[in-house]
């Protein structure tokens, strides 16, 4: 990377830098390397602040022929290491302060939190990244809970399931039909156990998804159920 000029005005530090000619690159497409420079353009990309001031950065970038015949791509464009990515407008590190704010705080609250931070973007645009951001695979535990819950009680309901030796939440389905439950229990194979409410629908939902879980209620549940019984004076029937 060769940095060509540093402009720091009052109120933005404007940075010019190319990438070195000749240099050999892997193709995305096929994985072979190339130097074979088709042409060049520049990249607009945004970084962190120095000095209270935000970065701008012009980076200009090779496009390079693929030297392989059968590759489908004829041409690809380089990355510019630590400086772009590819469909990015910002570094990765600034990348990453966004993506940190946004998780920590969202739309609003994080919009106003990174133009102190002297980051300009709309709520929308951090929750655009927030949404963006790859959730980390998780394996299925062996002992899950399901719950329903209500987004607007009466109305609407979804689904949650969590981690039952952590409590660690690691699903939310946005509904409650039977089918959904069963659907999601096939893709998550590896269900020992199974905590639930005393009602029949997850029970068949589960039974029909993998006959071989375990069914049992939680402990909420039972002692819902032991509570109301008592307060209705039906405690020995309910023992
Ligand atoms: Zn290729």
């Amino acid at each position: 990377m060769l940095i060509e000029k540093v402009e720091p005005g009052e109120s933005l530090v404007r940075i010019t830098v190319r990438t070195a000619a000749g240099v050999a690159v892997l193709c995305p497409g096929c994985g072979q390397s190339s130097r074979w420079d088709h042409s060049r353009y520049v990249r607009q990309v945004a970084d962190e602040a120095i000095g209270g001031r935000p970065v701008r950065i012009s980076v200009s970038v090779r496009r390079l022929y693929c030297e392989n015949a059968v590759c489908p791509r004829k041409t690809f464009v380089e990355q510019a290491d630590g400086l772009t990515e590819r469909y990015q407008r910002r570094t990765p590190a600034l990348r990453r302060i966004v993506e940190a704010v946004a998780a920590a705080l969202a739309g609003c609250a994080g919009a106003r939190l990174l133009a102190t931070l002297h980051h300009t973007l709309s709520s929308a645009s951090v929750l655009n990244r927030l949404m963006r951001i790859p959730l980390p695979s998780r394996p299925t535990p062996e002992v899950v809970g399901i719950d329903e819950f209500a987004l607007r009680k009466g109305h609407r309901y979804a689904t949650i399931i969590t981690n039952a030796d952590t409590g660690e939440r690691i699903e939310v389905l946005p509904d409650r039909p039977k089918q959904t439950v069963t659907t999601w229990v096939r893709e998550h194979p590896g269900i020992r156990v199974l905590c639930r409410d005393g009602s029949g629908g997850f029970a068949q939902a589960v039974r029909e998804a993998d006959p071989t879980i375990v069914q049992v209620s939680d402990r909420r549940h039972l002692w819902h159920g032991l509570l109301t019984s008592a307060r209705q004076g039906d405690l020995s029937r309910s023992l």
